[in-house]
C-alpha cells in the first residue's frame, strides 16, 4: 500500500471477487458431482439389469431342461409342478410351456399383478440328448428390477461435499493472491483522491497488472504537473509572481485563527500605488511592466527590511493592479506601527526611471489589526480597505482602522438606502441660478444645480450628495433626473415666451456613456424643449481626457443646437491645441480667479488673458461665483458679457425663478438674495 494511504475497509461483500469466484467453483463442483451420481446410478442400473437379466435366463434355461425332460417322459403334471414352482419365483408372471406345435403343455400365471411386463423370454425344452421338445415362454415384471443401490453414491456425495468444503477457503485464498496487485491499485487510487500526487504505486507481477500499475503511475505524474500548474495560477500573480488575493485570503485565516488561540496579534496592511495603472495606459505595455517590477522590488526590500525589525517575514501579495497586501501574521506588542508604516511607503517617495521619464508612485496605506479589528479575513480586508480609503483624505496618506470609519460607512450605506428612495420618490429636483448679461442686468438664462428636497422640505446640497453618488454610482441617475427636470420645466417657461436657455451639469460618468447624446435629445423631444434653450456643461478635465471622443460626443448634439460650456475652466490643464479642436461655445470661468480678483495680485491678469483667449477662440464667457460689485464691475469694464454668482442670486427653487424671469431683470431683486441655500418655493 502506498504510504499515506487511507485503507478503507476490506470484508468479503456477497459482491466482492473472492465471493463470487467461490460461489461459481461451488456451483461448478456441484453440478459436476450430481452428474457424476447420475453416471455412476445409469451405469449401476444397466449393471444390475444386465446380471439380474442373466440370472433370470439361467434360471429359465434349467427349468426349460427339466421340463424338457419331464416332457418327454410323458408326465405332463410334473411339468405342470414345475412351471408352478418357476412361476412362484418372485416377478414372474404367465409362464408357459408349449410343445413344439404351439400347444400349451403347461401354464401358471405367476407371484405378481398386472402391468406392463419388464421382458419377456422365450427359451427351448430341451430334453436328454440335445432335442428340443417345446418352448418354455415367462414374462417378468418391473419388481425385481431394483433401483441402482445408494451405497455407491455415498461416496461420490460426500466426496463432493468435502469438495465444496475445500474448495472454499481455498478459492478466497486463491484470489486474493491473485487479486493483491488491485487491492493495491485501489489503495493508490485513494491517495491519489486524498490529493496526494506525489506518489508511485509500485506492481511487478509481469502481467497485465503490471501494465495497469505503469499506466497509473504516468497518469498521476502528469495531473501532479497539471495540478501544480494549476495551484500556481490560483495563488500566484502571473505580473509579479507575488501571491495573489486567494492566497493572502488563506495565509490571513490561518494568521487570525493564531491570534485567536491567544498567540501575538498581526496586522494587515494595504497598499495603494496611485498612477501605476496610468503608466501602462500612457506609456504602454513595456513600461507598465517594468514600473510594475521596480515597484514591486522596492515594496519587496521594504517589507523584508520592515519584518526583520519586527522579528517576523511578512508576506507580499498583490490583489489588484494598484492595491498590493502586507500580512504580518505576527507582530510583538512593543512594536512601533508607524515606523513600519513608514518604512512599507518611503520607497514610493522616490519616483522610478522607465527610460526618459521620471514617474511618481503616490503611495496610499491603510491598515487593520487582528484579532481587534475581526474575526474572519473578509472582515479584517474590508476594514484595512476602509482605512485605505480614508488614508486618501490625511495628509500623511495613512491610517490605520477604528471603529468611527466603521460607522462612517455604515453612514454612508444608510445615504445610498436613503439616495436610491430619493430617486425612485423625485426628491432630485433642479434649482435655477440665473446668469446675467452684464451690460444690461438682464437674466439671459439659469444654471440648473441639484438640489435634493426631502418630504420634510429640507434642501441638501449637492456637495454631500454628489460625490456620494459617483461613489455609489448614483450619479448618472441623478444627473439625468436633474437634466429631465431642468428640461421640463425650461420648456414650460419657453412656451410662455419667457427666456429660457438653462445650462445643465453633466458628470463624468454620463459623458463616459456612448448613448449619452442620444439620451439627452430623448429627454429634449419628450419635454418639448428646442435644443437651442439647452447648455450642457463639462468640466475642462473631461473635455480633454480624450479630446477625439469628447467631439464625438459633443458633435450629434451641436448639430441639432444644444450649446455646450467649458465649466470650471482654469482649473485644469488644457492644451491650447486641444481647446481650439474642441467644439465649445461658452467657456466658464472658475470661482477661483474670480474669488481671487480682490486678493490674489496674479488674478486679474489671468481673468483678462483667459478673457482674450475666449473673444479669439470665439467663445461667450461667463464668470461665476460673482459676489460683489467691484468683482462685477472689473468683468464688465473687461468686456465679460455674462456672469453668476450670489451678488444676482443664489439658485432659486423653480416657482422663484418663474417669477424674476417674468420681470426679466434681477436687479430688482438683489436686495433678496441669498448666498445660503433656499427654501423650497
Ligand atoms: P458648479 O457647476 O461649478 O456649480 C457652481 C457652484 O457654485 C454651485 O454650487 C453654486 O451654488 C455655487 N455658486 C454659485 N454662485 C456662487 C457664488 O457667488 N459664490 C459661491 N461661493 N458659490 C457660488 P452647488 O450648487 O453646491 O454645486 C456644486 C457642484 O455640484 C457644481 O459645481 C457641480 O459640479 C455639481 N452639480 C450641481 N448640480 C449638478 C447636476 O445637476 N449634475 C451634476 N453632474 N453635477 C451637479
Ligand atoms: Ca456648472
Ligand atoms: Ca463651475
Amino acid at each position: 500500500m502506498p504510504k499515506g494511504a487511507q485503507r478503507s475497509p476490506r470484508i468479503l461483500t456477497h459482491r466482492s471477487i473472492a465471493v463470487r469466484f467461490c460461489l461459481f467453483v461451488c456451483t461448478l463442483v456441484f453440478l459436476m458431482g450430481m452428474s457424476a451420481i447420475a453416471a455412476v446410478g445409469s451405469i449401476g442400473e444397466l449393471h444390475m439389469r444386465d446380471s439380474i437379466r442373466r440370472e433370470i435366463e439361467g434360471l429359465g434355461s434349467g427349468y426349460g431342461i427339466a421340463i424338457g425332460r419331464v416332457v418327454q417322459g410323458g408326465d405332463l403334471d410334473a411339468a405342470q409342478r414345475m412351471v408352478n414352482s418357476m412361476a412362484a419365483v418372485p416377478g414372474m408372471r404367465d409362464v408357459r410351456a408349449e410343445g413344439v406345435d404351439g400347444k400349451f403343455l403347461a401354464r401358471a400365471s405367476g407371484s405378481t399383478g398386472a402391468g406392463p411386463p419388464a421382458e419377456r423370454f422365450d427359451l427351448p425344452l430341451i430334453a436328454p440328448g440335445g432335442v428340443v421338445v417345446g418352448r418354455l415362454k415367462y414374462e417378468v415384471s418391473e419388481s425385481p428390477m431394483p433401483p441402482p443401490p445408494f451405497t455407491a453414491v455415498w461416496p461420490i456425495l460426500i466426496g463432493l461435499i468435502a469438495l465444496m468444503g475445500l474448495s472454499v477457503p481455498l478459492t478466497i485464498f486463491f484470489v486474493r493472491r491473485i487479486t493483491a496487485p488491485l487491492r493495491q491499485l485501489t489503495d493508490f487510487a485513494e491517495t491519489v483522491n486524498a490529493n496526494r500526487l506525489a506518489i508511485q504505486v509500485d506492481i511487478k507481477t509481469g502481467d497485465e497488472f503490471e501494465t495497469l500499475a505503469r499506466a497509473f503511475n504516468h497518469m498521476v505524474a502528469r495531473l501532479d504537473t497539471s495540478m501544480r500548474r494549476v495551484q500556481r495560477l490560483a495563488f500566484v500573480d502571473a505580473a509579479t509572481e507575488l501571491p495573489n488575493a486567494d492566497r493572502l485570503q488563506h495565509d490571513l485565516r490561518g494568521a487570525i485563527a493564531g491570534a485567536q488561540r491567544g498567540g501575538a496579534p498581526g496586522a494587515l496592511f494595504l497598499l495603494q500605488l496611485d498612477r501605476l495603472q496610468r503608466v501602462g495606459e500612457t506609456l504602454g505595455a513595456e513600461a507598465a511592466h517594468e514600473v510594475l517590477t521596480g515597484a514591486t522590488a522596492r515594496l519587496r526590500t521594504a517589507v523584508s527590511a520592515a519584518g526583520a525589525e519586527a522579528g517576523g517575514a511578512p508576506m507580499v501579495a498583490r490583489l489588484s493592479a494598484e492595491e498590493f497586501a502586507i500580512l504580518f501574521a505576527t507582530l510583538p506588542k512593543t512594536v512601533d506601527l508607524r515606523g513600519i508604516a513608514n518604512a512599507i511607503a518611503q520607497p514610493f517617495d522616490q519616483s522610478l526611471e522607465w527610460r526618459e521619464h521620471k514617474i511618481a508612485l503616490s503611495a496610499i496605506l491603510g491598515a487593520a489589526f487582528f484579532p481587534r479589528d475581526g474575526e474572519t479575513p473578509e472582515e479584517i480586508l474590508r476594514h484595512a480597505r476602509l482605512a485605505l480609503k480614508a488614508a486618501r483624505e490625511t495628509p500623511l496618506r495613512m491610517r490605520f482602522f477604528s471603529r468611527s470609519l466603521d460607522r462612517a460607512a455604515a453612514a454612508r450605506l444608510n445615504l445610498e438606502k436613503e439616495m436610491r428612495a430619493a430617486l425612485d420618490q423625485n426628491q432630485f429636483r433642479a434649482f435655477f441660478q440665473p446668469k446675467i448679461d452684464l451690460r444690461s442686468g438682464r437674466i439671459v438664462g439659469a444654471e440648473a444645480l441639484a438640489r435634493w428636497v426631502r418630504p420634510d422640505r429640507s434642501v441638501i446640497s449637492p456637495a454631500k450628495f454628489i460625490p456620494a453618488a459617483e461613489e455609489m454610482g448614483l450619479i448618472c441617475p441623478v444627473s439625468e433626473s436633474i437634466l429631465r427636470d431642468a428640461c421640463w420645466k425650461a420648456a414650460a417657461w419657453s412656451r410662455e415666451g419667457l427666456c429660457a436657455r438653462v445650462a445643465v451639469n453633466v458628470s463624468a460618468l454620463q459623458f463616459a456613456d456612448e448613448d449619452f447624446p442620444d439620451k439627452v435629445l430623448t429627454i429634449l423631444n419628450q419635454a418639448g424643449l428646442p435644443p437651442q434653450c439647452l447648455e450642457l456643461e463639462i468640466t475642462e478635465s473631461m473635455a480633454m481626457e480624450d479630446v477625439d471622443r469628447a467631439i464625438r460626443m459633443i458633435e450629434p448634439l451641436r448639430a441639432q443646437g444644444v450649446r455646450f460650456a467649458i465649466d470650471d475652466f482654469g482649473t485644469g490643464h488644457s492644451s491650447l491645441a486641444s481647446l481650439t479642436r474642441l467644439p465649445f461655445d461658452v467657456l466658464k470661468i472658475d470661482q477661483t480667479f474670480i474669488r481671487g480678483l480682490s486678493k490674489d495680485g496674479h488674478a486679474p491678469a489671468l481673468v483678462e488673458t483667459i478673457l482674450a483667449m475666449a473673444a479669439a477662440l470665439n467663445y461667450d464667457a461667463v464668470a461665476e461665483g460673482v459676489e460683489t460689485d467691484e468683482e462685477a464691475e472689473f468683468l464688465r469694464r473687461r468686456g465679460c458679457p455674462v456672469a453668476q454668482g450670489f451678488l444676482y442670486s443664489a439658485a432659486l427653487p423653480p416657482a422663484e425663478y418663474h417669477r424674476i424671469l417674468r420681470q426679466g431683470s434681477i436687479l430688482a431683486q438683489r436686495a433678496g438674495a441669498t448666498p445660503a441655500l433656499d427654501p423650497v418655493a
